[in-house]
């Protein structure tokens, strides 16, 4: 099982580890600031570079089995051995736009109330699909109210509550396509003061000045009970 460092603190470019796993998905580490693929969020990339110099550049990351985390090594460079220690590095200016974006996508859901059934954070823009039969939204309303809660500049928090509590409010739960993460029966909430409560297991900004400026550029009508807002950054 790889230790999550990104976790507790998102806002970590590297650590060093040790490598605990050598297979043909990729390299396990003990724990990791890399972020694996889930919840909407791409996984990142980087470098893990060895003590004698070899760089190994990681094109993805994924979940693996019992909690490991999965970095994928691009086919051409050196391989890597079970017990090396590693200076793991992520690219973190693509990884703080996905965070930019994954929190925008959290303030996108607060403003539209209706279930959300798919999303999808990249670093140039992101995208959120409710369930909504009515063509309700509309762009420039959106990226009004969006940008007002950005300039708010709110602190984002992350808690933990006992899964038994979250069940007590389903009402949390506005992500129905993604499990919460759980650890030992706890579930990771992310909460934006005032604005936004939900289970997630992402990384975000902490606070959403961050985020910058954005516009809503597309609200699209996918299926009967499907409606997709695009968001994107400006600039
Ligand atoms: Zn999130």
């Amino acid at each position: 099982m790889t230790e999550t460092l990104f976790r507790e603190d998102a806002y970590l470019q590297s650590c060093e580890a040790t490598v605990t796993g050598v297979s043909e998905r990729g390299v396990v580490l003990n724990r990791s600031v890399f972020y694996p693929q889930g919840g909407g969020q791409p996984g990142d990339r980087g470098v893990l570079e060895t003590r004698d110099g070899r760089r190994v550049v990681i094109s993805d990351t994924l979940k693996g089995d019992q909690g490991d985390i999965v970095h994928v090594p691009h086919p051409d460079t050196p391989p890597l051995s079970v017990g090396e220690q590693v200076n793991a590095t992520v690219d973190w200016e693509r990884r703080y736009r996905h965070m930019r974006m994954h929190t925008c996508l959290h303030l996108l859901c607060s403003l539209v109330d209706a279930g959300v059934t798919g999303g999808a954070v990249g670093s140039d823009r992101g995208r959120l699909d409710f369930d909504l039969p009515e063509a309700t939204l509309d762009k420039a309303d959106l990226s009004e109210a969006l940008n007002g809660l950005i300039a708010r500049d709110l602190p984002v928090l992350a808690r933990w509550i006992s899964a038994q509590t979250l069940a007590e409010r389903p009402e949390l739960v506005r992500t129905m396509s993604v499990q919460p993460p759980m650890d030992q029966g706890d579930v990771r909430l992310i909460d934006i003061t005032s604005v936004d409560l939900q289970p997630c297991g992402g990384t975000h900004v902490a606070r959403t000045g961050e985020i910058g400026p954005v516009v809503v550029s597309k609200i699209e009508k996918k299926s009967r009970h499907n409606r997709r807002v695009v968001v994107r950054f400006v600039g």
